[in-house]
């Protein structure tokens, strides 16, 4: 019987070769209905159930502040043009210490500090020495900022940050105010620094095109990603994508599962928001948020959208991945 070019595919992933451009769109278009739509599950969950050894990570995001955003993403609740968070706030120095120190205590694997993109870096990098020092060594400690140059990710790194998440998003520049070579200079300085890049393919919505996830997909490849993730857009009401609805959490798998042959990270998967169908296709790592975040109204997430760590434990746990 001749050979697909899936069954083509699933042999260069075996063999560890990279997959090109052309793969990742062969994968993407799969029918979500098909055989090969299990194939691709079945090899993505293969790969981290053997490469990750049945690890599950746990991920917590602080949200600094609520403000709003230059950056303007057209998607999100803090952007400066369709401001849709219920008020204003900002933590303070001993809040963001009282919920780091309740996240380590609940045993996570890395600690994400989030800010819009205009918060000031002198405080940002004062806070972030403090939580640093609470932090135990096995934590990986993520900044997750607006664009900077080389000498704030030098000092970045100096307060012991141990990485950045940082994306060229889906729609960057036409869906933001965020110019690509802006954002693409960022992730040269954060790899310059030597601060692990953090990636995702993000925020996926119905009108995006397998061409723009494949490229991001390869752009993360190309960064060396450990870590990475896909996320779906999640429609804010009163922002201008809203109207364009979301895709399905059968579709983001299918994306995810194809994200995870493509890149090939080295420690984990993530999917976002977490879903349980994509722990099936190579997710080992999700996340748990609190304070703000840009796909809620609510100034305290974890009250409202976001998940708790208990709950992604659980959803670790349910299928079979082991958490510290
Ligand atoms: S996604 Fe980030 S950069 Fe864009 S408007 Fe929201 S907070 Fe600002």
């Amino acid at each position: 019987m001749a050979k697909t070019a899936i069954n083509r595919i699933m042999e260069k992933v075996d063999r560890n070769e990279d997959l090109t451009r052309e793969d990742a769109l062969e994968l993407l278009n799969i029918s979500n209905e098909s055989a090969d739509f299990y194939c691709l599950l079945e090899k993505a969950n293969f790969l981290s159930r053997t490469e990750f050894k049945n690890r599950g990570y746990i991920f917590a995001q602080i949200g600094l502040n609520s403000a709003p955003c230059p950056g303007n993403c057209k998607f999100c609740s803090l952007a400066r043009s369709n401001y849709t968070i219920e008020a204003e706030i900002e933590k303070t120095e001993p809040e963001i210490l009282q919920e780091a120190q309740t996240a380590i205590g609940q045993g996570i694997d890395a600690l994400f500090l989030m800010t819009t993109a205009n918060y000031d870096n002198e405080k940002f990098l004062k806070i972030s020495e403090k939580v640093k020092a609470l932090l135990p060594e096995d934590v990986k400690f993520i900044a997750n900022i607006g664009d900077f140059d080389d000498v704030i990710a030098g000092r970045l790194k100096a307060v012991g940050f141990t990485g950045v998440y940082h994306i060229v998003r889906l729609g960057e520049g036409t869906d933001t105010d965020l110019p690509v070579a802006q954002r693409i200079a960022t992730l040269d300085a954060i790899k310059g620094a030597g601060l692990e890049l953090i990636y995702c393919v993000e925020p996926i919505g119905p009108e995006h095109t397998y061409e723009q996830m494949a490229d991001e997909m390869l752009r993360a490849r190309h960064y060396g990603v450990d870590v990475m993730a896909c996320m779906k857009r999640v429609g804010v009401p009163g922002t201008p994508l809203f109207d364009k609805g979301e895709i399905t959490d059968l579709e983001l798998t299918k994306i995810v599962a194809a994200a995870r042959l493509v890149t090939r990270p080295k420690t984990s998967m993530n999917v976002h928001e977490p879903k349980a169908m994509a722990l099936l296709a190579g997710v080992n790592q999700l996340y748990a948020e609190i304070g703000v975040n840009p796909r809620d109204c609510a100034v305290e997430t974890s009250d409202n959208r976001g998940f708790s760590i208990a709950n992604v434990r659980e959803m670790l746990r349910q299928a079979n991945y082991i958490t510290k």
